[in-house]
């Protein structure tokens, strides 16, 4: 696939069903944001927090699944209280009636790319999820915070493993 702003290849992100140009930094999704696995609403309010990962992208307000996060219209990655999104993550596990994943590899690639937090703008954590899937996520711990990327979250729910 090409992209549609500079041309360049864009490549299929590691387990997932959208597209990345890197020359550019374009993503290229399947649906859009509010149809997608994540299932975004937006607000429409744009915060001064910028994206960790599009440098020129203000994130925006949207709600998750009833939780409040900031979100990047552009990556579609947000930011989420961690306590919350571990909450969520074991309400959605025990309730999906969906087939399993099959279990894939770690991208180890992934883990040697950092970000910064976009509240405190420290380094965060970049870590494998504890929990069931094999995604790797970014934590601020001073600020309980994660950054999540695209269709990271629907892959742990996916995720062959408990469901209590
Ligand atoms: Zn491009
Ligand atoms: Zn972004
Ligand atoms: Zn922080």
């Amino acid at each position: 696939m090409k992209c549609q702003k500079c041309s360049s290849v864009m490549s299929l992100v590691y387990g997932m069903d959208h597209y990345h140009c890197a020359a550019c930094n374009t993503f290229e999704f399947p649906t859009d944001l509010e149809n997608s696995s994540d299932g975004i609403v937006p607000s429409g309010r744009k915060t001064d927090f910028l994206c960790p990962v599009c440098p020129d992208s203000n994130l925006e307000i949207g709600e998750l699944r009833g939780s409040e996060v900031c979100f990047c219209n552009n990556c579609r990655g947000y930011v989420i209280d961690s306590l919350t999104l571990g909450s969520m993550i074991s309400a959605l596990r025990a309730a999906y009636q969906g087939p399993d994943d099959r279990p894939i590899l770690i991208n180890r690639s992934e883990l040697g790319v950092t970000i910064k937090c976009p509240a405190c703008l420290e380094l965060m954590n970049t870590h494998p999820y504890h929990g069931p899937g094999t995604v790797v996520i970014d934590s601020c711990m001073q600020c309980k915070l994660s950054w999540m990327g695209y269709g990271e979250l629907a892959k742990i729910i996916r995720a062959p493993g408990i469901r209590a």
